[in-house]
């Protein structure tokens, strides 16, 4: 699931008219009137420039807003990585609370579990919004390799968590991915 700009980061309204920008034909003017778009004026005169309008509360906001809220959505992540010869690695992470748990299904000595200083937590947040993991596919799949490592993400939220998971394949930002839960955890994830 990509990211649904068109949803009011401030209402969740869905009644959302993109923003358009220039000199307005007449047909532009009856979409307005429809509130099927809104128009933003001729000239791009000023810093920001937001991209969406909600017909709900009035809020406007751009493409960057939305990535920020969508992810501000997520509550928590929980992941687990392994496989059958070496074990699962499951790291669980509050992103409200900061509280980290990390386990291991054979080496159950390393289990841990810490609460995360709030700017090792922010700095956590801003780089997982880098890793673009709400735009990755549902899942990932390599059909040659029977064994091998399987993982899965759980992103919590609110109203409907979101999975992504794979089997001896990976998105493109994997490695940055293991090395920023490798970072919070103190533990080797790749
Ligand atoms: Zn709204």
């Amino acid at each position: 699931m990509a990211i649904n700009y068109k949803i009011c980061p401030n209402c969740n309204s869905k009644d959302v008219a993109k923003i358009l920008y220039g000199y307005p034909s007449g047909d532009m003017i009856m979409l307005e009137a429809a509130g099927k778009i809104k128009l933003g004026g001729c000239l791009i005169c000023m810093d920001y420039s937001p991209q969406y309008h909600c017909n709900n509360c009035d809020n406007q906001w751009d493409k960057e807003e939305a990535i920020y809220y969508a992810y501000q959505k997520i509550t928590g992540l929980k992941i687990t990585i392994g496989g059958f010869h070496q074990g699962h690695k499951n790291l669980s992470v509050n992103l409200k609370t900061g509280q980290m748990t990390y386990s291991h299904s054979i080496d159950e000595e390393k289990n841990l579990t810490i609460v995360l200083n709030p700017g090792v937590l922010e700095d956590f947040k801003d780089k997982l919004i880098d890793t673009n993991i709400l735009n990755w596919k549902r899942r990932y799949y390599d059909n040659e390799v029977l064994d091998g490592i399987q993982w899965e993400i759980v992103m919590v939220r609110d109203k409907r968590n979101i999975i992504r998971s794979g089997s001896n394949d990976y998105p493109l930002e994997w490695d940055n991915f293991c090395k920023i839960i490798s970072e919070i955890s103190g533990k080797n994830f790749n």
